[in-house]
């Protein structure tokens, strides 16, 4: 399948002829043009099923990478409606510019992205302090909440204005209030106007019940893959996530799932 997308023109920028080689030795450079292979014919498989591809955010020591990998597979396939999704991580000080940047570039093609807060902080930080060199994340949580909101703001209006097409993945109920506020004042259907919601399996199921309830286009991101892949990706989110599986918010979905077990319950009472 490989041969015939590079065939069809569609081997896309080989990172080996790209500006990223020059930071990779050959071996590296070999690797990634696999990579860049493999991810194309995913693209291509998307573009002819007519599904979303998203590509996710990883550490920013080798995002540079994956943002060149998912531009040059954007400028290919997002030529009639969004297939390819790059993913932007809110932490990051430089998201916001970054956004900007690309959004700005795909004026000419179709635009997807996927927002994130971000999942590697304290590795970030770790990375960061150990080189002597400034955080490139936020200093405060307030920040990226801030910075997450204006990214998402921006790229609703450009929803609105360009048939771009945004992913709001987050368990943020604020930042989903926010959105859906912002999606009514800008004119944008919940279903049907390329904005999409998504949680974790097993996290925030509360948010994307409700949102479904409600005609929102809500998605469960499913870890998908060999035991031993999909086990240390569990174990990073459950770190990640350490600090908002506590107090308050851990009474709150116990609440929830007690009154959803009740509603269940008297519903299954009246069937009988
Ligand atoms: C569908 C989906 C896809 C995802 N894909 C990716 C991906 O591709 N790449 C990726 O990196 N992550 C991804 N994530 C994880 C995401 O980045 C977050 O780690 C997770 O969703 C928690 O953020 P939240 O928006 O749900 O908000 P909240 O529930 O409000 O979480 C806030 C969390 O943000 C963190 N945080 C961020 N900035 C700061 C700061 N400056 N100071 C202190 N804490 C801070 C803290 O850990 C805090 O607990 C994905 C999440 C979802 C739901």
């Amino acid at each position: 399948m490989i041969e015939q997308i590079k065939q069809a023109g569609g081997a896309r920028t080989p990172l080996s002829q790209s500006y990223v080689a020059r930071a990779l030795s050959e071996g590296e450079v070999e690797l990634a043009d696999a990579m860049v292979g493999r991810v194309a014919a995913l693209a291509e498989l998307a573009d002819a099923r007519g599904v979303r591809l998203m590509i996710d955010a990883e550490h920013t020591y080798f995002q540079p990478a994956i943002d060149h990998t998912a531009k040059a597979l954007s400028m290919q396939y997002n030529k009639e409606w969004p297939v390819i999704f790059n993913t932007y991580q809110a932490y990051l000080k430089g998201s916001y510019t970054l956004l900007m940047e690309d959004m700005e570039r795909a004026r000419r093609n179709g635009f997807g992205a996927k927002l994130v807060r971000g999942a590697y902080l304290s590795l970030e930080r770790r990375r960061a302090a150990a080189k002597g060199q400034e955080s490139p994340i936020w200093d405060t949580l307030q920040d990226t909440h801030d910075n997450y909101n204006r990214c998402m703001r921006a790229v609703l209006r450009e929803v609105k204005e360009s048939g771009a097409e945004l992913m709001i993945a987050s368990h943020n109920q604020d930042s989903i209030e926010q959105a859906v506020q912002e999606m009514h004042r800008l004119g944008l259907p919940p279903t049907g106007g390329g904005v999409y919601f998504g949680q974790l399996l097993g996290m925030a199921d509360s948010l994307t019940f409700t949102l479904g309830q409600n005609g929102y286009e809500a998605f469960k991101y499913v870890p998908y893959g060999p035991i031993a892949e999909v086990l240390p990706y569990l174990v990073r989110r459950a770190q990640e996530n350490s600090a908002i599986v506590q107090g308050a918010a851990v009474a709150r979905q116990m609440d929830m799932l007690r009154s959803e077990i009740g509603r269940r319950v008297v519903r299954l009472g009246r069937a009988g």
